[in-house]
């Protein structure tokens, strides 16, 4: 067994539907705890901008909104969680999506040693907050940071204010794919609620707030011994 296999402080997984604002607490809250923000979706854009294998066998689903098939994401992750920044723990952020991925990472939590269930935190959302988060969202693709055109915009009209590159649009925050992506969740990634209650840490965010306040409660219920 390799020593990556060995140890692992701890795994935790972020739930919620697209617009939950999974992303940008998922970065904020890692880079505080010291362990790496594992995204999935970046995973596969990434890929998708290489035009690696991957990324060609993902590009399509991704661009409808749709899941990508479990085969390929549960492989993809595999081989993140094996870096050497991962062997203390980790967020996962977009992973696992369906109860096929949740038993992959199971399984691969189990192979390390003193490794229990993953703590599992869902960021409750209303439909309404997620049409307008998701519609407004604008990336940087230099630094990825993200604005909202209505809570959070950039200082100068759609230029990063960190590096001043041109914002984009992510294709698959179009109105047709944001139906989709929430169908998808509904079908798919909802039943995890009740399978991760069933077993192990579980908490709830209310993410319908200000950023602020859903940070300062992740820390809460995050910190040890709450
Ligand atoms: P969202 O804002 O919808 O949560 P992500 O950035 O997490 O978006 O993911 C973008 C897309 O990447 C998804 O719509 C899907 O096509 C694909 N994807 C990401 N993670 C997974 C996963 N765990 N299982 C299947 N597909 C995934």
């Amino acid at each position: 067994m390799s020593r990556t296999e060995r140890n692992c402080a701890g795994a935790i997984v972020f739930l919620g539907p697209p617009g939950a604002g999974k992303g940008t607490q998922a970065r904020l809250v890692a880079r505080q705890l010291g362990i790496p923000h594992i995204s999935s979706g970046d995973l596969f854009r990434e890929n998708v901008e290489k035009q690696t294998p991957l990324g060609l066998a993902a590009r399509s689903f991704m661009e409808r909104g749709e899941l990508v098939r479990d085969e390929l994401v549960n492989e993809m992750v595999r081989k993140r969680l094996g870096e050497p920044d991962c062997e203390w723990g980790f967020l996962l952020d977009g992973y696992p999506r369906t109860l096929e991925q949740a038993e992959t990472l199971k399984g691969l939590l189990q192979k390390r040693e003193g490794c229990g269930p993953p703590v599992v935190v869902n960021l409750g959302v209303s439909y309404t907050v997620i049409v307008q988060r998701l519609g407004g969202r604008r990336i940087c693709p230099v630094c990825q940071r993200t604005y909202n055109l209505i809570s959070q915009p950039p200082s100068n009209d759609n230029v990063c204010d960190d590096d001043g590159a041109a914002l984009q649009q992510r294709p698959d925050d179009r109105e047709e794919a944001i139906r989709e992506r929430l169908a998808a969740h509904e079908a798919r990634t909802a039943p995890l609620i009740e399978h991760y209650k069933a077993g192990g840490r579980f908490y709830e965010v209310n993410a319908d707030r200000s950023l602020e306040q859903i940070t300062e409660e992740l820390f809460r219920v995050l910190s040890p011994g709450s």
